[in-house]
């Protein structure tokens, strides 16, 4: 059973091969500036150099046809024909409050997903266009959605209802939805089998620092709180997202600053956060580079640690106690320096890092000394290896 897995964008889209048999990735690539001049794709196949096609792609289907064509190419593909592809599974990013799991795509889902695109205008709408270029493509195949948002559908409603008027959320469905859910999961499904536990048994921390950053507090193997909110804008400070900010800020903004809500929603998503701060970069890893002498990548870096060790308390809090703090994603996967920086100063939750264990990057490892009484664990995440998981589990129950 082999399984196509999309994350589609505006103007990009990720993919991936995966064969079920041995969970083997057999292709993975990345199309880039689609409906733009200069259209490109690469696509990455172990052990082989990199393929790259530079072909106009006018739209996401030229772009899902040409990922097909590359997949099946005599010389380049790793796959003879595109019915080998048993089934395709999308990640999407809100499903609302409609969607607790993955689901199988028919036209009932199609019209839900649409409805939530007023709750993710930045991320539903270029998984439909995805979602239904592939379906043009290979009518028959079986398609299944997976969300962002579905693993913290189990957060109690005093985590996820906001201290606003209630119709609101009755309403407009204003709450806590959270996001990351596909990686939350995978990593603390990850942890249980590195300790030998039961997940059931396990109250977990995982912390997903990437350019985007959430963390969410999984007791027993469900989401109980997560950093993340009606948007994937609020929480942590990110690469360029502000994450929590005083809600009035937005109206003085807007009012003393004369700048319209377009105008305040550009500078809280792409100018704020490390980015923001520093004035410098939203990659740690220049701001790493420049921290001793610019003080202001210093701060950003600082600001950053400081909000996940905040965070990290309150869900040690929320869960009534800690066994173990995952760190993954691409600062979380990669920089010690700021696993250590967000440990620092929690020695008295019991949370100990080994600084020699701590020297890795990339690789699932246990970093916590021994006499830590929490498990530190470095878990690379793999959200397409769930999201093809999930997709191969549906496809077969509904078969
Ligand atoms: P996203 O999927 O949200 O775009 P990733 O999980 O790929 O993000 O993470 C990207 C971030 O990881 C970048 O900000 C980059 O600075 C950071 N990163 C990658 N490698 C390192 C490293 N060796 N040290 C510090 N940060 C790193």
């Amino acid at each position: 059973m082999k399984i196509l897995v999309i994350n589609c964008g505006s103007s990009s889209l990720k993919y991936q091969l995966i064969d079920m048999k041995n969970e083997m990735c057999l292709a993975q690539g990345l199309v880039e500036r689609i409906g733009m001049d200069g259209s490109v794709l690469t696509q990455k196949v172990a052990g082989r150099e990199k393929y790259i096609v530079k072909k106009e792609m006018k739209d996401h289907q030229d772009a899902i046809k040409l990922v097909l064509d590359t997949l099946v190419d005599e010389m380049n593909g790793v796959i003879k024909s595109v019915d080998e592809i048993s089934s395709v599974g999308h990640r999407v990013v809100h499903g609302g409050e409609a969607y607790s799991s993955s689901v199988l795509i028919d036209e009932k889902v199609m019209k839900a997903l649409e409805d939530c695109s007023k709750l993710a205008p930045l991320h539903n709408p270029p998984n439909i266009i995805g979602i239904n270029a592939c379906k043009a493509l290979m009518p028959s195949t079986p398609m299944v959605a997976v969300f962002d948002t579905a693993f913290h559908q189990t957060m109690p409603e005093h985590a996820f209802i906001y201290p606003l008027p209630y119709e609101l959320y009755e309403k407009n469905k204003i709450r806590k939805y959270g996001f990351h859910g596909t990686s939350h999961k995978y990593v603390s499904q990850m942890a249980a089998k590195m300790l030998n536990m039961d997940i059931k048994d396990l109250k977990i921390i995982s912390c997903h620092l990437g350019n985007g950053a959430s963390i969410a507090a999984i007791k027993g193997g469900k989401s109980i709180d997560t950093s993340m909110g009606f948007t994937p804008l609020a929480g942590l400070a990110m690469g360029t997202r502000s994450g929590d900010i005083d809600p009035a800020i937005i109206t003085y903004m807007m009012e003393e600053m004369d700048l319209s809500a377009n105008e305040v929603s550009n500078i809280i998503n792409k100018r704020s956060g490390v980015l923001g701060i520093s004035g410098l970069s939203s990659d740690f890893r220049d701001l790493g580079a420049a921290a001793d002498t610019n003080k202001r990548a210093k701060l950003a870096l600082d600001v950053f640690h400081y909000r996940i060790k905040t965070c990290i308390s309150a869900y040690a809090g929320a869960l009534g106690g800690v066994d173990c703090i995952i760190f993954t994603a691409g600062i979380g996967e990669n920089s010690a320096s700021s696993r250590e920086a967000c440990c620092e100063g929690l020695e008295f939750l019991g949370i100990k890092i080994d600084k020699e264990k701590n020297n890795i990057h990339g690789e699932a490892a246990d970093i916590s000394s021994i006499d830590s009484d929490v498990k530190i664990l470095v878990i690379p995440t793999n959200e397409e290896l769930m999201i093809a998981r999930d997709t191969k589990e549906i496809v077969e129950f509904n078969k």
